[in-house]
């Protein structure tokens, strides 16, 4: 049932601006009242009713589509009211105060997900799922938004939630008999289902970090000698996907930062324009920019001129570079280099490219997705954030720590059961308020 006494929220649904059709959407205990009051009379329920909508005085404020979703079969498990009116900014706003007056309040960002979501609706996982969908910018990413909104992500928890749940319910029964002793088969039946949960698990982590891929992107950093044609590769990988580029000047005047996608990934591309030809400076730069763009670089891709080759600069820029992050060693140029391929060049080792003529770009943007982690799907993924990584990360040590203590009963119930408190955080089975507002909060109003 929906929560008591909830006061009755409205908002514009639809974005701002001038639109064909504007959308009006309202939800709580009073809406039956303020239907009332706007349309005259309450409309039939699920049924698009077509209406005049009026001010106080009776007069015509707009015409348009009424929806009526009794509770609890709507969008939030409340009472809601959806007037489709004109899609003007005046018309909307006069048809919000209506709403207000007659005793809604205005809708903080993302409160009838978060009503959805109090009222069973939608479990966690899937509330955000909607702010995904929203925020997609690539078709992938909405598909997979979409994916995590029908429910697989929270299946796929569900489902490790059930195996552990098994598995505590065999450990925990064993507890009570705590003078028995335990016999080996019981622990070779722990560790076999263990060992069963924790490949799912890994599977789940997998496609949760494909998803948190799409949803976040990656952070490539262009490093390479000055003239080794860094910005031409940056424009050329950023060309022909133009209308999704943007430049944001970076923190630095040296930092250019580039929001590309591949085949839906977003790539985050900054071109390190600073490095000098003296080797100290290449020495104090490398240690400036280690601390500030490479510090969140999830890849380094080291141009080098294939007209040059490896060059004594590009070898010290090489070591100034932070061992722990991957890199990509690519020989740009390869026009003036006519006839010497890239493996014939590095043996195999380099990527080859012309950010003047294109080629070798196709093959780039395939080994930038791979080296970032990307693997094409063929089941596809499902939307996840870091905080959902974050929670299969946690429950996935608490298994491991569960393997370490097997043949104690206690320690290892105990593991498993924070393993299960993490996985339902992800779902919002245990949930702090705070953790709920902050999700909410980045949702747009009226939705
Ligand atoms: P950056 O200093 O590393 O950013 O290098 P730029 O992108 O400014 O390029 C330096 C020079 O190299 C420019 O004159 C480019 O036109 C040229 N250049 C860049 N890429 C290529 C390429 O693939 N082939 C050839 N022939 N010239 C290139």
């Amino acid at each position: 049932m929906p929560l008591p006494n909830a006061d009755t929220i409205a908002a514009i649904a639809t974005a701002q601006g001038r639109g064909g059709v504007g959308v009006i959407r309202v939800s709580g205990s009073s809406v039956e009242t303020l239907a009332r009051g706007i349309l005259g009379k309450l409309p039939a329920a699920r049924r698009a009713s077509y209406s005049n909508f009026l001010d106080a005085n009776g007069d015509i404020l707009d015409q348009g589509i009424a929806l009526y979703f009794p509770a609890p079969h709507s969008y939030t498990g409340e009472h809601v009211l959806e007037l489709q009116g004109h899609g003007g900014p005046a018309v909307l706003q006069m048809l919000l105060q209506r709403c207000l007056d007659l005793g809604a309040r205005l809708a903080q960002p993302g409160e009838f997900t978060r009503r959805a979501f109090l009222n069973s609706k939608l479990d966690l996982a899937q509330a955000e799922s909607v702010a995904d969908l929203i925020e997609a910018n690539s078709a992938e990413a909405a598909r997979s938004a979409m994916r995590s909104l029908r429910g697989e992500f929270s299946a796929a928890v569900h489902g490790l939630v059930d195996e552990l749940i098994h598995l505590r319910m065999l450990v925990e029964a064993m507890l009570n008999f705590p003078e028995e002793e335990v016999a080996a088969v019981d622990i070779e039946q722990r560790d076999t289902l263990l060992n069963n949960l924790q490949s799912s698990l890994q599977q789940t982590l997998d496609t949760a970090k494909q998803g948190s891929l799409l949803r976040e992107g990656a952070h490539v950093v262009i490093a390479g000698q000055p003239n080794v044609g860094k910005s031409s590769l940056l424009n050329r990988l950023a060309g022909e996907e133009l209308a999704l580029v943007s430049a944001i000047p970076g923190t630095t005047r040296d930092v250019i930062r580039q929001a590309i996608q591949i085949r839906g990934v977003p790539l985050h591309i900054m071109d390190t324009a600073g490095l000098r030809v003296s080797q100290d400076e290449v020495e104090s730069l490398g240690i400036a920019l280690t601390h500030q763009t490479l510090r969140r670089a999830d890849l380094i891709l080291l141009l080098l001129d294939a007209s040059q080759g490896m060059t004594a600069l590009d070898e010290a820029i090489i070591k100034s570079l932070p061992a722990d992050i991957p890199r990509l060693l690519v020989l740009n140029k390869i026009d003036l280099v006519h006839g010497k391929t890239a493996d014939s060049q590095g043996g195999g080792t380099f990527v080859g490219v012309s950010a003047k003529t294109g080629e070798g770009i196709e093959a780039l943007r395939g080994k930038l997705l791979e080296a970032v982690g990307w693997r094409a799907q063929d089941s596809g993924t499902f939307m996840a954030r870091e905080r959902h990584l974050r929670a299969l990360t946690q429950a996935q040590t608490h298994l491991n720590q569960a393997h370490a203590v097997l043949t104690s009963a206690e320690l290892f119930a105990e593991e498993l059961s924070l393993a299960q408190r993490a996985l339902n955080e992800i779902t919002g089975e245990f949930t702090s308020d705070d953790l709920l507002g902050e999700i909410f909060s980045r949702f747009c109003i009226g939705k």
